[in-house]
């Protein structure tokens, strides 16, 4: 069995403990793999390596990271193919969503970030004829970085390109669910020549490699991305210790549909906003809001739609729904739709777990899910589910809509379909969440500040702001 290995100090290490957990392949439930069983033995080899390595990667020209990670960003780009086959196997997606979004936004991450430093400065201010204050920007030290498994390595890498380009050495914990492409990134950093240290990857369980990057006492800084409850544990560890902490966290995102929106363009977006990598995209719109005018007709053409949305193998080229991504999420997904129908409401499509034949007949498949006659309050409608299971329910203006869409502890992502401009951003300006798409779903620049209001998270990545969160801002004021 293929044994995946720790990367400390620029070589591929078993754990201390020689102790390895089993890697399920999601679309056949059949283990695959093995990952390294690490804890705190590991993580303190990891630290120790990159303590070593920032004196010297610390003061390394700018120019000089920034032909590392363009390095790195080339040969992921180069292994596209092998990237994203074991992404898929790995998670269960689609391996085309793996090919043309997950794998191609890892590489852009290295792009963007090598680049980024390259015109990343900081400032001056002058007190007339009395001082010069500047400000220093000096990168944190060894910083840890903990990703989710929804979108591994995009995700891993949105952390880790920053924090080097910054000047900070790091140790990561890819989830242990999909730590596969983690891995082949290991070899990515060898063959690229990162220098040892630099780069350190410790595999396996959240409460003891996770646990153990969070409460180590000499990591001044959390860039964490994963569940609500997650981000309030490592919270709760890293604040009395003055840690620096992001958290990117969980979503219950809106998706408003007024009846003036361009109808073909919204369904064809609200498809992918609901159901794209099996609803497992923390910006998904699970909550859809329609104008009560053309409510009947939108549930017509969107139950048709989902209907015909094919869940199967996620190798096939042409498949658009994949495998969940483990057993255990599997069953959370299917109690919160057993939820929903305590709770009173109507599926109109999918509502159960699909059995595939043959060789994916163990696999963990459920359809996708449409639900109308909750109300907003309830459980089904306020928790987040993170599977392809969407709730649909009428307005009658814009006021209820809002009021709606604002009413959970979530604050991540929202969408708004409508030609009314002004609407638009008076919609824009009265929610409460950290990115408002309007008349589109997922589009990016990067260089914009991204992350969630209220549980949804803490501290905003993205832009040249994710250089402000590696750094630490030195004042020096001079008399003149
Ligand atoms: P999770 O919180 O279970 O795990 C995330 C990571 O934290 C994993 O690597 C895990 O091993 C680690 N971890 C678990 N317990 C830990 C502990 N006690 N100390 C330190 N680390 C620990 O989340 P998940 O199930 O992997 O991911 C799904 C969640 O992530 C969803 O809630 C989703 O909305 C969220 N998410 C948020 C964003 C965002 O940008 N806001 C992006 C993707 C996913």
């Amino acid at each position: 069995m293929y044994k995946l290995l720790n990367y400390i100090n620029g070589k591929l290490v078993e754990p201390v403990s020689k102790t390895f957990l089993d890697n399920y392949n999601p679309a056949n439930g059949k283990v695959y793999s093995l990952i390294p069983d690490s804890d705190e033995k590991d993580v303190e080899l990891a630290y120790q390596a990159a303590k070593g390595a920032f004196a010297e990667w610390s003061i390394t020209p700018k120019e000089k990271r920034s032909k590392y990670l363009l390095k790195i960003a080339e040969l992921i780009e180069k292994n596209l193919d092998k990237l994203a086959l074991a992404e898929s196997i790995d998670n269960g997606k689609p391996v085309k969503l793996a090919k043309t979004v997950d794998i191609p936004r890892a590489a852009a991450n290295f792009h963007f970030y090598g680049t980024g430093i390259l015109h990343y400065s900081s400032h001056a201010h002058a007190m007339e004829n009395t001082a010069i204050n500047y400000t220093l920007r000096q990168p944190v030290g060894v910083a840890g970085c903990i990703s989710p498994w929804n979108l591994p390595l995009y995700l891993f890498t949105w952390k880790i390109a920053p924090a080097l380009a910054a000047g900070c050495t790091v140790v990561a914990k890819p989830s242990e669910v999909t730590p596969m492409t983690a891995h082949l990134l290991s070899e990515i950093c060898i063959e690229a020549g990162l220098p040892p240290g630099v780069l350190n990857i410790v595999h396996g369980l959240g409460g003891k490699v996770g646990n153990a990057i969070v409460s180590h006492k000499n990591i001044p800084l959390i860039s964490f991305t994963g569940g609500t409850t997650t981000g309030a544990h490592i919270a709760s560890i890293a604040a009395p210790m003055f840690k620096k902490l992001s958290l990117e966290l969980g979503g219950k995102n809106p998706n408003i549909i007024f009846a003036d929106c361009d109808y073909e363009k919204m369904l064809i977006t609200t498809m992918l906003s609901s159901f794209a990598n099996q609803g497992q995209i923390c910006l998904c719109g699970s909550r859809i809001y329609v104008e009560r005018s053309i409510y009947e007709k939108f549930k017509a053409d969107f139950v048709s739609k989902t209907k015909k949305l094919i869940v199967g193998d996620p190798l096939n080229e042409e498949t658009k729904i994949g495998a969940i991504v483990s057993k255990s999420h599997q069953e959370k997904i299917l109690s919160y739709i057993e939820l929903a129908k305590k709770e009173g409401g109507t599926i109109l499509c999918g509502g159960q777990e699909i059995k595939l034949e043959g060789e994916l007949s163990k696999g963990y498949y459920i359809a996708p899910t449409i639900i109308e006659g909750l109300n907003h309050t309830c459980r089904t409608n306020q928790e987040e589910i993170f599977g392809p299971v969407v709730t649909i329910t009428p307005f009658d203006t814009e006021e209820q809509a809002l009021e709606m869409a604002n009413s959970t502890r979530y604050g991540l992502a929202s969408i708004v379909w409508t030609e009314n401009l002004t609407r638009a951003h008076r919609i824009a300006n009265n929610i409460h969440a950290g990115i408002v798409w309007i008349n589109c779903w997922l589009l990016r620049d990067l260089r914009t500040p991204f992350g969630g209001v209220k549980d949804s998270g803490v501290g905003r990545e993205g832009g040249f702001e994710a250089f402000d969160f590696f750094t630490e801002p030195k004042n020096v004021c001079i008399k003149l």
